[in-house]
């Protein structure tokens, strides 16, 4: 059991001290919420993540830690087993493809999957859920059929070509789309792949919260991308 854990199981003893108090004026004093759970280490929260998407693809969905008391159980701290970096494509809920519950994963979304060049927001949500959360696991996840992938391949020579705000996201696809041209195989998926590449060796790199804990192998960071087809998501 390392720090992390030790810090759940206590959290979660002033958890159940808390409601058990409250019991007789609040709905009822939760479930357990499996307070050994949140000592995953990077590897076997990955192996959840995978299992739990191979749940999601055979229709067999658990939809764990759902209900009103599952929410009411972390209101004074959480504890997700993983960071995902995700589309902001309607057609992709990590939770949803995952086959988690609340306070499972911290979810960080936006077009693109982008983090080169998506500033502080982005990094410093990421780096918040490592430094202050002791999250183990990061995962990259790109997808099929990406439409911001689709404009950075369409528009890769143009200039101002997109409006508002659009164009500057796109331009932070464009490297992966440069480094894919020409290579064998469809040109979305080569580009859709190298985009998590990209993030994932930003995220590796990045000081200096994430790399010295890279290093030390203290967190590992991958990537992945998710098949709208089939359901799948696949490894890097
Ligand atoms: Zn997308």
């Amino acid at each position: 059991m390392n720090d992390r854990g030790k810090a759940s199981r206590r959290e979660f003893g002033a958890l159940a001290v808390t409601f058990g108090l409250a019991g007789s004026r609040m709905i009822a004093t939760p479930a357990p919420q499996e307070p050994g759970r949140r000592s995953l280490d990077a590897d076997e929260a990955l192996r959840e993540l995978l299992d739990g998407n191979q749940r999601f693809r055979s229709g067999n969905r658990l939809t764990p830690r759902g209900r009103p008391e599952d929410f009411l159980a972390l209101t004074h701290g959480q504890f997700p087993e993983a960071v995902v970096i995700s589309c902001a494509d309607s057609r992709v809920p990590p939770e949803i493809l995952f086959d988690v519950g609340v306070g499972d994963l911290f979810v960080v979304r936006v077009a693109g999957n982008v983090i080169g060049g998506a500033g502080a927001s982005v990094k410093g949500s990421i780096e918040y859920a490592v430094a202050e959360l002791h999250v183990p696991l990061i995962l990259v996840l790109g997808h099929s059929g990406c439409g911001a992938v689709k404009s950075a391949i369409k528009h890769i020579d143009d200039r101002d070509s997109l409006p508002g705000a659009i164009n500057g996201l796109v331009e932070l696809i464009k490297p992966a789309v440069a480094m894919t041209k020409g290579m064998p195989g469809d040109p979305l998926e080569n580009a859709v792949r190298k985009n998590v590449e990209i993030g994932v060796e930003r995220l590796q790199e990045l000081k200096p919260i994430l790399a010295p804990r890279v290093k030390d192998h203290k967190l590992r960071v991958v990537g992945g991308v998710y098949d709208l087809l089939n359901g799948a998501v696949t490894l890097i």
